[in-house]
């Protein structure tokens, strides 16, 4: 029998299961005191005056647009290399994805932003892919320039490091998420953090994940006499509850001791293993970053897309699981439909077919990394690609 290992398992230990029971006993469920602590504990991690915790990164990314004022007829600029959630929601305001091809570390790529900037511009989303923080201070410096505003999708890069500070600092708006496959989970979840002292930012945030409430379910019910409240605007429900953030705070615990040093051993083995001449090894540090380490994305020279697809095949017929990061988004039916061509974005495209990304989680023990790097190279003989 071959072993079983799977791409990306959650980490759930007792504590996370101790937090729960607690908050389930303890009458209140929804958004509370769980929430608060959580965001309270993500502020000073990440060094930022502001955090709010939603129900998933998705709804940040949206959020952030909306108070970025983005609407019908204006245009944001990401990148094609990344989860379709990144530019659904520039498409749910109404206003136009422009994707700029990446670099060589699979980010968004500095040198032609600037020239997809139109008097229509709005903001920049990057993608910290896999973990590996983008450009902050350069992409900044552009939106300051041009007048428009930067929100990184960090749905990766939780942990992640940048000059020497935690991701969440530089762009106007960082979001994280919690999604059940991301390096700190709260089985679904995201925050948007950010280090403003316009506080009328985060009131508008608040406001626009609730309904546009003006008071939230907790603060009425801590409240004497307080069951008045007004809608000021039309909002969103966006909250993130009391059970999930206990998850979180368990998560966040054994973030740094436990969570990413494991996520880190496992890169350095792959990273050991294969490092050959027939492939890129996926950005992991630099003088100035860190990645969170979240995915391992390993590109193979001379591939091409079919015996890419054939090595994931025969990787899932000895029971390892490998995946691909990304199909780009202007490749899916919904996106050819609006008019987007792959031929557009070539970097893209060749990073794409030349892709795997090898498993990579807290739980995963050093024998079982050293099986998959060693499989994948005898998979790679087999094929005849090494
Ligand atoms: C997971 C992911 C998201 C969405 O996160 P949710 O919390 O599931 O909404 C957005 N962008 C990227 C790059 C992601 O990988």
């Amino acid at each position: 029998m071959n072993k079983k290992i799977p791409f990306s398992p959650p980490d759930i230990s007792d504590k996370e299961i101790e937090n729960v029971i607690e908050v389930l006993k303890s009458g209140w469920i929804t958004t509370g005191p769980k929430v608060k602590e959580f965001e309270e504990k993500l502020k000073i991690y990440c060094g930022v005056k502001n955090v709010i915790l939603l129900n998933s990164a998705t709804a940040g990314l949206f959020l952030c647009l909306k108070v970025v004022g983005v609407g019908e007829g204006d245009e944001v600029i990401t990148t094609p290399y990344t989860f379709a959630a990144t530019s659904n929601v520039i498409l749910h305001c109404g206003a136009k994805p422009v994707f700029v091809d990446i670099g060589d570390d699979f980010n968004i790529s500095l040198t032609t932003i600037e020239k997809a900037i139109t008097k229509r511009t709005k903001a920049i989303i990057s993608v910290d892919f896999g973990g590996f923080p983008a450009d902050y201070d350069e992409i900044l410096s552009l939106c300051k320039k041009y007048g428009i505003k930067y929100i990184s999708d960090s749905a990766h890069s939780f942990g992640a490091i940048y000059k020497g500070r935690k991701a969440g600092l530089i762009p106007d708006f960082t979001v994280f998420s919690f999604h059940a496959v991301k390096n700190l989970t709260t089985a679904e979840g995201g925050a948007i953090v950010f280090n403003s002292d316009d506080e009328e930012i985060l009131r508008k945030l608040k406001l626009l994940a609730l309904h546009g409430q003006s008071k939230d379910a907790f603060t009425k019910y801590n409240t004497s006499n307080s069951w008045y409240y007004e809608i000021e605007e039309i909002g969103y429900k966006f909250n993130m509850t009391d059970i999930q953030a206990a998850i979180g705070l368990a998560q966040f615990e054994r973030y740094e001791k436990e969570i990413l040093p494991r996520r880190k051993a496992i890169f350095n083995i792959y990273n050991e293993i294969l490092n050959k001449e027939n492939f890129i090894l996926p950005p992991f540090k630099t003088t100035e970053k860190e990645t969170s380490y979240h995915l391992y994305a390993l590109r193979i020279k001379n591939i091409g897309e079919e015996i890419r697809n054939e090595l994931i095949k025969r990787m899932a017929e000895k029971g390892i699981s490998l995946n691909v990061h990304y199909i780009p988004v202007v490749m899916h039916p919904a996106y050819k439909k609006l008019g987007y061509n792959i031929t557009d974005y070539p970097v893209s495209y060749r990073t794409y077919i030349s892709e795997v990304s090898l498993p990579v989680y807290s739980k995963m023990k050093v024998e079982d990394a050293e099986y998959v790097a060693k499989e994948l190279l005898n998979t790679l003989i087999e094929l005849k690609v090494l």
